[in-house]
């Protein structure tokens, strides 16, 4: 028989039977002592966890279902997505060791790496974001510790055959970690390719509603699940029981919630790809996209986000643009069920070689509105683009 698929199991997990009467989702314990009947007791490891630190029945849950999700043998919670990337780079290298990564990766992550990491004697490499997996492993050294994966990366969503990375990184005895926010452990399954460690910011799709701050960090192999639970004992790492249960109760819709976004983001995309204001839409997921043979040989689905490279106008036009729409909120982060767009040249400058591009960049993030409603607001903001 077929294993079931994830949409069923992430619910499967919650009427599992055997577990006595009970809510169909834990209730939030919150808790800093945990009390045992007695000093005996209190010795007994088979009683669960002996101090809130450690988590109570939310985050228990959500560690589980997670760790199902991502075929992991353990996965951790994190304070938030940003915590979920450095956390295995500072469980996985000591001082003297190198990290390689793409110059498209998401910037607090370049700014942890050449601030934090470079002080404590661990340099970073950028490689260029739209290298081939073997041009990457070209740039292994004998220091190289750590390739740090994204893909697709942030802003212009370059995509890494992972498969042939991971085989060649391993090779060479450097493990992989990889940033897998926008397949949200659905689309794409790191450690099914033969990454190390699977990290995804559970603020996007998981949380799902934009109100909550978490991330994950998923492992299998044993050695190296033990360096990460090492590492967030050592720094003292914990979450909230309100916020695990949050994450938990996202879980179980993530799966519907990501492909009709996905559709919706597509339809969106498509009418946005043919307009004369538009150079380019970048979004793996078109046939049109480069790497849309990578996405496809290994991708089962695609996130809701996408960039629109603009033909012409400057910057003031992209304001006056994103000023000018009614549907779309104005912020950062996305996943979650409402739509966004954001304006992300000035980002681009963070990079050490920034692409040129035909005009202004903009992401546009598609959440649960009816999509003929957001190409109609986006027709009457684009009213306004200078002609060309
Ligand atoms: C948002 C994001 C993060 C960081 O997640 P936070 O929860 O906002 O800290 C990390 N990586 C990628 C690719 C992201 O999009």
């Amino acid at each position: 028989m077929d294993p079931l698929s994830d949409r069923t199991r992430l619910i499967a997990s919650a009427t599992r039977r055997g577990k006595g009467r009970r809510p169909v989702n834990p209730p939030v314990e919150r808790a800093s002592t945990l009390l045992s009947d007695s000093v005996a007791d209190m010795r007994d490891a088979g009683q669960g966890p002996l101090y809130g630190i450690e988590g109570t029945a939310s985050q228990t849950a959500l560690r589980a279902a997670l760790a199902d999700l991502e075929q992991a043998r353990d996965c951790w919670l994190v304070p938030s997505g940003l915590a979920a990337v450095t956390l295995p780079l500072i469980a996985l290298t000591k001082p003297g060791d190198e990290i390689l990564t793409t110059d498209a990766v998401y910037g607090p992550v370049r700014r942890f790496l050449t601030r934090h990491m470079a002080a404590r004697g661990v340099v970073t490499r950028f490689h260029p974001p739209e290298a081939p997996a073997a041009g990457i492993a070209e740039r292994i050294s004998d220091r190289t510790r750590v390739i740090l994966i994204e893909s697709p990366a942030s802003l212009t969503f370059a995509m890494i055959d992972v498969p042939a990375l991971a085989a060649a990184a391993r090779a060479r005895n450097v493990l992989t970690v990889m940033d897998n926010t926008w397949a949200a452990g659905l689309a794409f399954k790191p450690l099914v390719h033969g990454v190390d460690v699977s990290v995804q910011a559970l603020t996007k799709y998981v949380g799902g509603h934009s109100d909550l701050m978490l991330g994950a960090v998923s492992a299998g192999d044993p050695a190296l699940c033990t360096l990460i639970a090492d590492a967030v004992e050592d720094i003292g790492l914990c979450v909230s029981p309100d916020d695990a249960w949050l994450a938990l109760r996202g879980l179980r819709t993530m799966p519907l919630r990501y492909s009709e976004q996905a559709r919706s983001a597509l339809t969106v995309a498509d009418w946005m790809a043919a307009r004369p204001e538009v150079a380019r839409v970048l979004y793996p997921a078109r046939p049109d996209d480069p790497a849309h043979d990578v996405w496809a040989r290994h991708y089962t689905g695609a996130a809701s986000l996408f960039g629109v490279v603009m033909r012409g106008g400057s910057r003031a036009d992209a304001e006056a643009l994103l000023n000018g729409l009614t549907l779309f909120g104005l912020g950062y982060s996305w996943g979650g069920f409402e739509s966004l767009i954001t304006l992300e040249t000035p980002q681009m400058a963070w990079r050490e070689a920034p692409p040129t591009l035909e005009g202004p960049l903009l992401r546009i993030h598609v959440g649960l509105e009816e999509p003929a409603d957001l190409i109609a607001d986006l027709e009457a903001g684009l009213a306004g683009w200078p002609q060309t």
